[in-house]
């Protein structure tokens, strides 16, 4: 079948990639230097299959034609750009992330610039595909399912990067959503596995308050999710890097807070003392709280936020029947 092709293809490209990164002068000296710097050891670029695209413009191109795979197919796949009469490779010169499914399949890849002065996008992702659709993926499944299963908790972290950092430390149960918002689909994926989700956050993070609604499709879907927060400049990444097992594990049990922590001081920064924002702050969390498909962990979930914000627990009962009234 042509989606089998597909697959087929994306599993050459990444021997391809990898066996560039290994073996040739370019990509031993270009992303073998690169994944050295930041600190990735061989089992680690071997366990992630990690590779290096060369430069040259069609490389990869001319050499999936010469193993006999269409052109209109490697286009299919977004490897290979067509553009009139040339074709050439969407990812030259740029570090290689396979990206896998639960079962292993290939589907598709994330690619790094090495250069920061250059004025293109800092990861690209290979573009939707009939087996690749970003929403419906996690990056590091494939490596961390039995883990999250055995732990009963999957760490949700921003990039590729961190998911490999935090497995050479030594924790495995760790995916990322990879620069789009979560979605439905992805936390069904986890939730084939553990009903836990932490989410852990750059300490950079413009983008908490947005992935705020992801905390809400988690808690609709009717699974626990935390959240930890990273220190400023700091995430998973450079923090598994520069500590050890202890100081990265200490970190996260003292820095994770369940969702109505997170979101109350959240919340509360933004509103202060003024009593109007206070109440809006209140109903945005109640609102949270009516997504809870259970009402016992509704009821919890509502004394720990009328302990939290000091207010009494009828009110909050009574925003909450509003709440579920309205969403029927
Ligand atoms: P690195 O440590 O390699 O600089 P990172 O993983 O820390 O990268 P972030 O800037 O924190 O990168 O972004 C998180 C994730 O968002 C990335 O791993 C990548 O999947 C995605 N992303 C970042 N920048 C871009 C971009 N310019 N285009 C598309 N996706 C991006
Ligand atoms: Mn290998
Ligand atoms: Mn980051
Ligand atoms: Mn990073």
């Amino acid at each position: 079948s042509e989606k089998e092709s597909l697959y087929l293809i994306s599993e050459f490209a990444r021997d391809y990639f990898h066996r560039v990164l290994l073996e040739e002068e370019e990509g031993k000296a270009i992303g073998g230097t690169y994944f050295k710097e930041r600190g990735f050891t061989a089992d680690t670029i071997e366990k992630f299959a990690l590779g290096y695209s060369p430069q040259q413009w069609d490389a990869f191109t001319l050499a999936a034609k010469e193993k006999g795979y269409q052109i209109d197919l490697l286009e299919k796949t977004g490897l290979t750009i067509v553009r009139e009469d040339k074709q050439f490779d969407r990812f030259k010169g740029r570090v290689m992330f396979p990206i896998r499914s639960m079962s292993g399949r290939v589907l598709g890849f994330g690619g790094r610039i090495l250069s920061s002065e250059k004025k293109a996008a800092k990861y690209l992702n290979s573009p939707e595909s009939p087996i690749y659709q970003k929403s419906k993926v996690l990056y590091g499944i494939y490596q961390a399912k039995q883990a999250i299963a055995k732990q009963d908790n999957c760490y949700l972290v921003e990039g590729y990067t961190d998911v490999i950092q935090m497995n050479q430390r030594g924790l495995e149960h760790v995916v990322a959503s990879s620069g789009t918002a979560l979605t439905v689909e992805q936390i069904r994926l986890v939730r084939r596995l553990t009903n836990n989700i932490t989410l852990l956050f750059d300490g950079d993070a413009a983008g908490i308050r947005a992935s705020l609604r992801g905390v809400d499709l988690i808690l609709e879907q009717g699974m626990n999710v935390r959240i930890c927060t990273f220190p400023e400049g700091e995430d998973p990444d450079s923090f598994a890097r520069n500590n050890t097992l202890d100081q990265l594990q200490d970190y996260l049990s003292a820095n994770t807070q369940d969702f109505i922590r997170f979101k109350t001081s959240l919340l509360l920064q933004d509103s202060g003392n003024d009593p109007h924002k206070r109440g809006q702050t209140i109903r945005d969390i109640v609102q949270s709280i009516s997504k809870v498909p259970d009402a016992i962990q509704r009821e919890v979930y509502i004394q720990e936020c009328a302990r939290l914000m000091d207010i009494s627990e009828e009110v909050l009962f009574n925003s909450l029947a509003q709440q579920l009234e309205k969403s029927r």
